[in-house]
């Protein structure tokens, strides 16, 4: 059966970065992907352009991306750098879940250089926790989600060890094409982005011996594994 597998961002770029491998490989086998990106990430904005022309350039760079690689896009409306985890942040993202029937959330790692990074993946983890939970009164059924994982970011390095590593090598072209789409890829004067990730898959993949690899980490509660018996 087909799955629906979300992936929350704090700014357009971090989840179609960290996590668009593997969201390009769920699409070709006939999921159903959607990045949400908490904020537009209109405040790195280059020489020559307002804020609010960069917002609505990353809107439809964010729609491409997702397009290209057979997914959809949603942009909310919080401005870049004022991102926090307030109860509205979190329901918003909550209703999302449950409209979209996520079965699995991507979002970033507990600890940033950013503080919307940080913000991010707090607001995603009590949206979770709202989306899930069947007693929390609200108009849509709680959403199916069965995994939650940690994307690797490179402003999300503080303690992130990979956990979870995926082959995404039959996805890689696709994601390098779709990628292009975001202005920050090739454009971006403060950071190589997709020299960066393009090089990430290839040295997470060695260590899986395939050609490109994506890496997932967790909590350490998650990494609980009940046995039986030797
Ligand atoms: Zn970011």
């Amino acid at each position: 059966m087909a799955k629906t597998i979300l992936a929350v961002g704090a700014h357009t770029g971090d989840a179609q970065l960290t996590c668009g491998m593997l969201l390009a490989k769920h699409a070709m086998h006939g999921d159903r992907v959607v990045t949400v990106d908490l904020t537009a990430g209109e405040r790195g904005t280059p020489a020559g352009w307002t804020v609010a022309d960069f917002r609505q350039y990353n809107i439809e760079c964010a729609a491409r991306f997702a397009k290209k690689i057979g997914g959809e896009s949603v942009v909310l409306d919080t401005p870049d750098g004022e991102l926090y985890d307030t109860k509205e942040e979190e329901l918003r993202l909550a209703a999302l879940m449950r409209e979209y029937r996520a079965d699995a959330v991507l979002y970033h790692w507990k600890n940033s250089l950013h503080k919307d990074h940080e913000a991010a993946h707090r607001i995603t983890d009590n949206a979770i926790f709202y989306a899930s939970l069947p007693t929390f009164e609200h108009p849509l059924p709680p959403a199916p989600i069965r995994r939650f994982m940690c994307a690797e970011n490179w402003e999300d390095e503080p303690d992130f060890s990979p956990y979870y590593w995926f082959d995404v090598t039959e996805a890689f072209p696709l994601w390098k094409e779709a990628i292009k789409e975001l202005w920050l890829a090739e454009h971006s004067a403060s950071f190589k982005y997709l020299r960066y990730y393009e090089a990430l898959s290839v040295v997470r993949g060695a260590r899986i011996g395939v050609d490109h690899a994506t890496c997932f980490g967790t909590s350490p509660t998650a990494k609980r594994q009940k046995l039986d018996l030797l």
